[in-house]
């Protein structure tokens, strides 16, 4: 039986996948079920939820899709592969999913996201938001740059490059620079060093940062030459950066408030702990 849902308003659903086979599966399953549902409407435009079939890096891609739209959509995402940070159900689990969907009060559960905002030599400034983290390095030679905190000089930093993560994002490259963890609900982003040249003469303070909402970072390159600037799963190279702003967005990013929604604690355990005899 289908049940009306939350706004008696019928929900546009967007469904995005990779292209795996187990997700081509799911895919075909959710299309079923939804296509003659009388409370959902199948749609990649203006969708109120948008439903990642695949892994942590397919809901990247779904998060870019959207990422203008992020005041009215609800994320959900279907794993079809190894880890899910983002995603709450499995590939055997979309009877389940739907289950929910039908049950749904437009309950959400939203995350900080990212701004950055990169300025060029000549003016030209590229805004963009980032769900994991960015991350600047330069391409010929070590990287000397200046980190401004609040527009004050903290460090000069000698390396391969900078980092800077959301709370969910801390669990991805920022911890494998040695970073920490950071739940979610904490509104903050974190600085984290990559391989910086640490002796008598390069000092910079080696830990992460913590940073809270309404303070920001600057990262001021001081050589010219070609930068890299990745936002979660994409790579822009740009020549000439004068500096990179980072601060909390003004938006966040919210999913579908499921009963599957998992504790974050359990899903940093389920990562990279598992099962311990006790
Ligand atoms: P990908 O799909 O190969 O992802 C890399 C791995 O990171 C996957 O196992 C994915 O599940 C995991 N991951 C992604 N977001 C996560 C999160 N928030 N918490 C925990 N694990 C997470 O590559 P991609 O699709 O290009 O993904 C881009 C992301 O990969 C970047 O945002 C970055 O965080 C991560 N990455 C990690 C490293 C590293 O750990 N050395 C290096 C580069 C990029």
């Amino acid at each position: 039986m289908t049940q009306t849902n939350y706004s008696g308003k019928v929900q546009r659903v967007a469904i995005i996948a990779n292209g795996k086979y187990q997700s081509k599966r799911v895919v075909s399953k959710l299309f079923a079920a939804l296509r003659d549902d009388k409370d959902f409407y199948l749609s990649k435009h203006n969708p109120d939820i948008v439903i990642s079939i695949g892994g942590d890096g397919m809901l990247l891609s779904a998060f870019h899709m959207y990422e203008k739209d992020l005041d009215r959509v609800r994320f959900v995402g279907i794993h079809t592969g190894h880890l899910g940070f983002y995603t709450d159900y499995r590939d055997f689990e979309v009877d389940k999913l739907l289950e929910d969907l039908r049950k749904d009060k437009g309950e959400k559960i939203s995350y900080p996201v990212l701004h950055v905002k990169l300025t060029l030599q000549d003016g030209r400034i590229i805004e963009s938001r980032a769900l994991n983290e960015a991350t600047i390095k330069r391409i010929e030679k070590t990287m000397v740059a200046d980190v401004l905190i609040n527009g004050v000089k903290f460090e000069r930093f000698r390396g391969d490059g900078i980092s800077v993560s959301t709370p969910t994002g801390s669990t991805a490259y920022n911890k494998s620079l040695g970073g920490a963890i950071l739940h979610p609900t904490i509104e903050a982003l974190q600085l984290t060093e990559i391989s910086s040249l640490n002796n008598r003469v390069y000092r910079t303070l080696g830990s992460s940062v913590i940073i809270p909402k309404h303070e920001h970072i600057e990262i001021v390159p001081k050589r010219l030459g070609t930068y890299t600037l990745s936002v979660d799963n994409k790579t822009f190279s740009h020549k000439n950066v004068a500096k990179v702003e980072y601060s909390l967005d003004s938006k966040k990013i919210s999913f579908v408030a499921t009963p599957f929604h998992t504790s974050f604690w359990e899903r940093v355990k389920d990562a990279f702990i598992g099962e311990f005899d006790s």
